[in-house]
């Protein structure tokens, strides 16, 4: 890499160098002191960098080769689904009328947007097994709270005020805890058992007439399916509360089972993750929840419906919770999963399950001679690994996760779910080849003779990356994010 693309765009910077070449002006110049009053008028200059097209050019373009994303390199992040984003998406979201309409445009002019829409929610009704789905929140998180605020208005229309705890099990993604706070409930733990399961007799401990609803990860962040659910389902129903199903990662459970089927109440998808949308980089997401009948009263609003003239939105909906999102969500990644569910078709959507679970447990395998494996069992989607080992050898798994990088490997998911010491959670994803998995595996089997030949190597990486390693909480706590002379 040219040393000029190191620097800063504002170190660059020389006096009077343009990147523009405008006419020259041929109406009359007036003051501005004419048009606006004094005190908008700015008398400092910006102290915008003066730079040619071309130094500017080079300085993003040599910026760009420094991200890592699923179209440059394997991306094993446990739960976040790193999978391939299909171009053909893009190709479909392009398309002038999805990418020119306006939200705000008379439903007649865009019947063809809202036919995509009404069809998706369809197609992900079938998917869950649920009764209908609201395509507005924006991501996984969104979604829960949604979907938790319709159980509080729920509980509160029956008159249960007193139900006021969710019970989020110890293998939780950390959103769901934070979402029922956001929501207003209480959090209740429950612990997993020696098999990684949610504990059953834990769970009778704690469930009760002040349950609201219990939040569960299915297949759980150890990638291992709850074989108890029918019973889980039946104890919180019992108890009066609600199912919830955090269904952000669906890619063990697509086109196999239903968490409809299985008795939840709740569910809520991420389509940037299970269903391609690009994501990873804080672009739109989009999180649909589907409920069963009795929830539907207190779907966010407007609802799109099917009527005599066409689609429409139902405004008139005196019990719902209200609008979670400006407009109607983020209809760009629905057209995106729209385009990849049909493109997929059912047997396709059952061959993703099968091929992401069949990787999971391929990599599984490999990797257990070399690392501690503190769930012996058939993985689902992804699985856990522990360098409990190597942490003896004095490299932790954040060693172990820095020197992947010297690979041209991101890095999978570390030290989540918490109940497993120095984790590693890696989700393969089925869209990549044998070869791919057979590399990664080969420079993880590498890194563990390395924890006990050459421990400083893994120490100190990485080696070959333009920065090297951060003080991450400071980096996280306090970043510099502008250019200070
Ligand atoms: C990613 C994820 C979420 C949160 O989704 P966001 O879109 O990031 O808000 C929730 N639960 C699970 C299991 C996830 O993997």
């Amino acid at each position: 890499m040219h040393n000029e693309n190191q620097a800063l765009i504002f170190e660059l910077s020389k006096e009077g160098r343009v990147g523009h070449s405008l006419p020259v002006l041929d109406i009359p110049e007036v003051e501005l002191s004419e048009l606006l009053p004094e005190t908008f008028i700015r008398k400092d200059s910006p102290e915008l960098p003066e730079v040619s097209e071309l130094d500017i050019m080079r300085h993003y373009t040599a910026l760009s080769t420094r991200n890592h994303g699923v179209d440059s390199g394997f991306y094993p992040l446990g739960s976040c689904t790193m999978k391939y984003n299909p171009k053909v998406n893009e190709v479909v979201a392009r398309i002038p009328g999805f990418a020119h309409i306006h939200p705000l445009q008379p439903e007649e002019s865009v019947q063809g947007a809202l036919e995509l829409m009404y069809d998706l929610q369809e197609h992900l009704t079938e998917i869950t097994g649920m009764d209908t789905v609201t395509l507005q929140p924006a991501a996984g998180a969104h979604g829960e709270w949604t979907g938790l605020m319709m159980i509080r208005a729920y509980h509160e229309a029956n008159g249960d005020f007193h139900r006021t705890k969710v019970i989020v099990p110890d293998s939780a993604h950390g959103t769901n805890p934070a979402s029922a706070t956001v929501a207003g409930f209480e959090t209740v733990t429950v612990k997993s058992d020696e098999n990684g399961l949610v504990d059953l007799d834990d769970l009778k401990r704690v469930v009760g007439e002040d349950t609201a609803a219990l939040m569960l990860t299915n297949p759980n962040t150890l990638g291992l399916f709850e074989e108890n659910i029918l019973e889980m389902a039946s104890l919180i129903h019992e108890a009066g509360g609600k199912l919830y199903y955090d269904g952000a990662n669906l890619n063990a459970v697509l086109s196999k089972a239903r968490p409809g089927d299985m008795g939840f109440d709740v569910v809520h998808l991420n389509l940037h993750k299970t269903f391609t949308g690009p994501h990873g980089g804080g672009g739109p997401g989009s999180g649909p929840v589907g409920v069963k009948a009795d929830l539907v009263p207190y779907l966010p609003k407007p609802v799109l419906e099917k009527g005599e003239h066409g689609y429409f939105f139902n405004y008139d909906r005196p019990e719902s919770i209200g609008r979670v999102k400006p407009y109607y969500g983020n209809f760009g990644i629905n057209v995106r999963a729209y385009t990849y569910i049909r493109t997929m078709g059912p047997d396709g959507l059952k061959a993703v399950t099968e091929n992401a679970v069949l990787n999971a447990n391929y990599m599984m395998r490999r990797l257990a001679p070399h690392f501690d494996l503190p769930y012996d069992r058939h993985c689902k989607h992804e699985f856990v690994i522990s360098g409990r080992r190597q942490k003896k050898l004095g490299v932790r798994t954040l060693d172990i996760a820095k020197r992947l990088l010297d690979f041209g490997y991101h890095p999978p998911t570390i030290y989540f779910p918490l109940n497993v010491e120095e984790c590693m959670m890696i989700e393969p994803t089925e869209t990549e080849s044998k070869e791919t998995l057979d590399a990664f595996i080969d420079a993880l089997i590498q890194i563990s003779r390395e924890a006990e030949e050459t421990p400083e190597i893994v120490q100190e990486a990485p080696h070959t990356t333009v920065v090297k390693r951060m003080d991450e909480t400071l980096a996280a706590r306090k970043p510099v994010l502008r250019y200070q002379k």
